[in-house]
Formats: C-alpha cells, sequence, structure tokens
C-alpha cells in the first residue's frame, strides 16, 4: 500500500514498524462544542484508514483522544499559548462548569461517532485522564534541558533543542514555525516559535481544571497531551498519526519535538497523514456564517448520516472538499440507488455455478477495489469499481457477496439493507419540519400555477430522498425505507 507521508512530502510504500502489526492515532476533538461536519471529515479519513489496513490483514491498534483541557483561543491566531480557555469560555457561557460542558460534548461526540459508523478505538483517551503522564512527560523533556520556566508557565526551548543538533518543525509548511508566530506573540517568551509544556493557574482565580505539579498549580500545554497519551498506548515509537491538515503547521511539529526530546531523538511516528479541509459554499466555514454545520443539522435537514459518509467518500482526502446541500443532496441519492441494489441482490438466494468469465471478472473487480485503495486511499476510484460491480453481469448472489466484501472499507452498511427495502408511503405528519414545508411551498407554488418552479422544488426533495407523487386529490411522498 502507498500512502502520502506529511514529513517526507512524498507518497511511500507503507511498512509499518513491526510487520503485519500498526498503531493509528488520531487527534480528537476539543470538547468544547458539538462538532462541524469539517471535523467528521477528519475522523471519517481516520476511519478508512483503520479500515483500510484491517481489510488488507493488518491488526490495527487505534487510539483517538478527547481534548477536555488546555486548548486555548491562541491557536487560531499563530500563538496557541495564548487567549482564553475554550472549555472555559464555553462554561461561562452556558451557565456550567468546564467539567460539566466536556461531558455534555464528549456525549454528543460519542454518539455521533457511531451514527457515523466509525471504528471504535481500543480507546478514547481524555487529556483529563492524563494528567499525572503528561507531568512525567515534561519532567522527561526537563531532564534534556530542554524546558525554561517563566511567569505564566514552563516552556519548550526550541534554540536549546536544536543546538544539540535535533531538527524543529520539519513537518510544518510554515515558514513562520522557524521565526515564530503570526501575531504578537508572547513577550515573555525566549523565542516566539517556543510553546507551554505546563501553564499556571491565573493568581488569585480558580479555575475549574486544574491540578498541582512540580512547577506550581495549573493545567498542561494543548499538545503534550498527544504526546503523553499515544505513547502510553501506542509506545514510543509507532506508525501513524492523522489529523487535519492545520495540525501541521504547529501541533504537530510540537507533538514531535516533545515526544523525540524525551525519548532522545528516536523517530516518534512514521507517516504523518493530513486531510484537507472541507468548505462550505466554496469558503472556511465558521460559527460566525452560520455554515458550520453539525451532524445534528444534517439529521435534521431529513438526510442519513450514511449519506454524509458516502458524500466524504466522493472526494480524495488530500483535496479541498466543497460541501453543499446539493451535493449531498446527490449523494443521498447515489446512496439510495446502492441501496435498492443491494436489497434486490440479496434476493438471490443460491450461488450459481460461474463461467470462468465471471470468475475472472469478479476478481478483477476485486483486485481494482484494493488497488484504488493502496493508491493512497483513493476512494472515490474504489467507489466507481463499486457502480461497475452493481451493473456488470456477475451474478446477483456474487455481487452481493462481493459488496458486502467491500463494504468492510466502506462502512455504508450495506448488510443491514433487508430485501424489503424500498419505496414506502409516509405519512405526512412525521416528515421533518423543513421537508414538510417543501412539500407545502410546492403545493403553494402548483396552486398559483408556478408549475415549473414546484418542479425544482419536487427534484430537490427527491435528492434529500423523498419522493413526491401527485394523485387525484392528493399529493403522497414517499422514502426508501427498510421495512
Ligand atoms: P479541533 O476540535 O479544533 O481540535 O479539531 C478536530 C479535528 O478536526 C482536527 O484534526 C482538525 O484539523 C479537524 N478540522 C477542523 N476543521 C476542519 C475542516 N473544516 N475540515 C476538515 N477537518 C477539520
Ligand atoms: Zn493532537
Amino acid at each position: 500500500m502507498k500512502i502520502y507521508n506529511s514529513l517526507s512530502r512524498k507518497i511511500e510504500e507503507f511498512q509499518p514498524i513491526v510487520p503485519t502489526k500498526v498503531g493509528v492515532y488520531t487527534c480528537g476533538p476539543t470538547v468544547y462544542d458539538y462538532l462541524t461536519i469539517g471535523n467528521w471529515r477528519t475522523y471519517t479519513l481516520g476511519d478508512l484508514l483503520v479500515r483500510t489496513l484491517t481489510f488488507f490483514g493488518y491488526q490495527v491498534t487505534y487510539v483517538m483522544n478527547i481534548t477536555d483541557v488546555g486548548h486555548l483561543t491562541g491557536d487560531n491566531l499563530g500563538d496557541a499559548d495564548m487567549g482564553d480557555d475554550r472549555m472555559e469560555n464555553s462554561a461561562k457561557r452556558e451557565g456550567k462548569t468546564a467539567w460539566e460542558v466536556a461531558a455534555f460534548y464528549t456525549n454528543d461526540f460519542l454518539e455521533s461517532f457511531s451514527k457515523l459508523n466509525l471504528t471504535q478505538p481500543e480507546r478514547f483517551s481524555k487529556a483529563t485522564d492524563h494528567i499525572q503522564e503528561q507531568i512525567d512527560l515534561v519532567q522527561a523533556i526537563e531532564k534534556r534541558g530542554f524546558v525554561y520556566r517563566i511567569d505564566d508557565g514552563v516552556y519548550f526551548d526550541t534554540a536549546a533543542y536544536e543546538a544539540v543538533g535535533n531538527r524543529y518543525g520539519e513537518l510544518s509548511t510554515l515558514d513562520a514555525i522557524k521565526e515564530g508566530a503570526r501575531v504578537q506573540p508572547n513577550p515573555r517568551k525566549k523565542n516566539p516559535r517556543d510553546f507551554a509544556l505546563w501553564k499556571f493557574s491565573p493568581e488569585r482565580s480558580r479555575r475549574d481544571m486544574e491540578w498541582p505539579s512540580p512547577w506550581g498549580k495549573g493545567f498542561p500545554g494543548w499538545h503534550i497531551e498527544c504526546s503523553a497519551m499515544s505513547m502510553k498506548y501506542l509506545g514510543d515509537q509507532f506508525d501513524v498519526h492523522v489529523g487535519g491538515e492545520d495540525l501541521k503547521s504547529t501541533h504537530h511539529p510540537n507533538e514531535i519535538a516533545q515526544s523525540e526530546a524525551a525519548t532522545g531523538k528516536k523517530p516518534f511516528v512514521k507517516y504523518w497523514v493530513h486531510g484537507a479541509f472541507l468548505l462550505v459554499d466554496g469558503g472556511r466555514m465558521g460559527k460566525s456564517k452560520g455554515n458550520a454545520y453539525t451532524l445534528l443539522d444534517v439529521t435534521e435537514r431529513g438526510f442519513d448520516p450514511m449519506a454524509l459518509r458516502y458524500f466524504y467518500f466522493t472526494g480524495h482526502y488530500r483535496s479541498p472538499q466543497n460541501f453543499t446541500w446539493e451535493g449531498l443532496g446527490a449523494a443521498a441519492n447515489a446512496l439510495n440507488r446502492l441501496r435498492m441494489s443491494v436489497s434486490s441482490f440479496r434476493k438471490a438466494k443460491e450461488r450459481s455455478s460461474l463461467s470462468r468469465e465471471k470468475l475472472g471478472k469478479l476478481e478483477e473487480y476485486r483486485q481494482r477495489f484494493k488497488a484504488a485503495l493502496e493508491n493512497d486511499l483513493s476512494v472515490p476510484e474504489a467507489l466507481s469499481v463499486v457502480w461497475e460491480v452493481v451493473k456488470s453481469n456477475i451474478p446477483d448472489y456474487d455481487k452481493y457477496d462481493l459488496l458486502l466484501a467491500f463494504d468492510q472499507v466502506l462502512g455504508l452498511k450495506l448488510n443491514e439493507v433487508s430485501e424489503a427495502y424500498g419505496l414506502q408511503e409516509i405519512d405526512l405528519s412525521s416528515l421533518p419540519e423543513d421537508i414538510g414545508k417543501e412539500i407545502q411551498s410546492r403545493e403553494d407554488l402548483r396552486k398559483q400555477g408556478k408549475f415549473a418552479e414546484a418542479d425544482i422544488v419536487r427534484k430537490r426533495l427527491e435528492e434529500k430522498g423523498f419522493i413526491v407523487e401527485d394523485t387525484p386529490g392528493r399529493t403522497v411522498v414517499k422514502k426508501s425505507v427498510d421495512q
């Protein structure tokens, strides 16, 4: 298998440290708010990688953290050690403690994680459950002489680290990491690019989350948790580290520096895999723009979470992907057609004897599906093989078998599609609110004689999986369901 390694900036042959076994770590969410569909794109990439490696016979250990402390707002501005604490900000806004905020959003994260059928890691490790490990790691770095203390915390000394022959910031695409942050960094740091390992609680005020440490009461810096927890569960050196492309600039270079400083130059991670961002309507998502959609927004509009999964798979992970509701509608439509096909193939109860030609074809599809994934996880190519199988002339029983095998990687829950899957009339009162509104607006347009406009609404509804039919005297709405 070949995979793009952000560290070498090349596509490389994948060779795990221990043959057949692979350790994968994905940087998890900061649980101060609902996750966006951008975050979910990155977690679906982690899932795709784990499923693919498993499909190829590797024994995968998957670990993902949950950041429930230490992630300050300054990272968006170029200095991750400045700004407010995201958890404490949300606590103030919601009139809760930071602990309550963390529990609430962690719970929501885990529920959505299952809804998207993402592979459960061996463990979800919380930063607040690993404070001692983080302190131990900072002490190990301190012993090597790469730590100094100023009034607001304990910092990693990048210059001291480089002075003894180490390289800092190799992964980063930011030239800025070499000379420092984009905004005015903390002027008391020795070097603008140094970063906090431990931050002190402000004097005369109590934080919801704070712990004693050898340096004083406070909380861990954002980067140290990932080094501490990944090394605890996967070893000082492991195979793959996954995250969104923004983490390539400082979070991941800092993880490398911390880990390699503590272990003494042992290469920390062999392959760094970064996913490009999801855009919305061609631009960056933002809470202020009102387009930072969540999984709840998706399901409230009547979409199945599997449609979002299918949508992600229509793009390659290293290309930015543009989200629009129409695009999601098209994915939902395609998924629906796939489910209809799977349902009908499932009805074929017996394996017929295959001619040599069909047997050859079956094997060719299997090989091409694998080859697509081996080619830097080219899942759009793998999906096109899926459609070729659907349309091919191999017997239905074999199509069903093959599609289910492919679904071990795609995770679209095709095994749950029953023989009864198909269009069924649905009760108008059980429609999601905005679907109901659309149906009403179509009726109104028709009453006004605006048939062309009404038809646009009908098509839009169809993209969301709702088929509208006009029968004498009433409108019937049908949806594909498993009965
Ligand atoms: P955070 O909770 O901010 O630490 O982000 C969690 C993960 O989501 C990180 O790996 C980010 O790189 C990733 N991420 C954030 N925004 C997007 C986006 N628009 N598209 C894809 N991934 C994203
Ligand atoms: Zn991380």
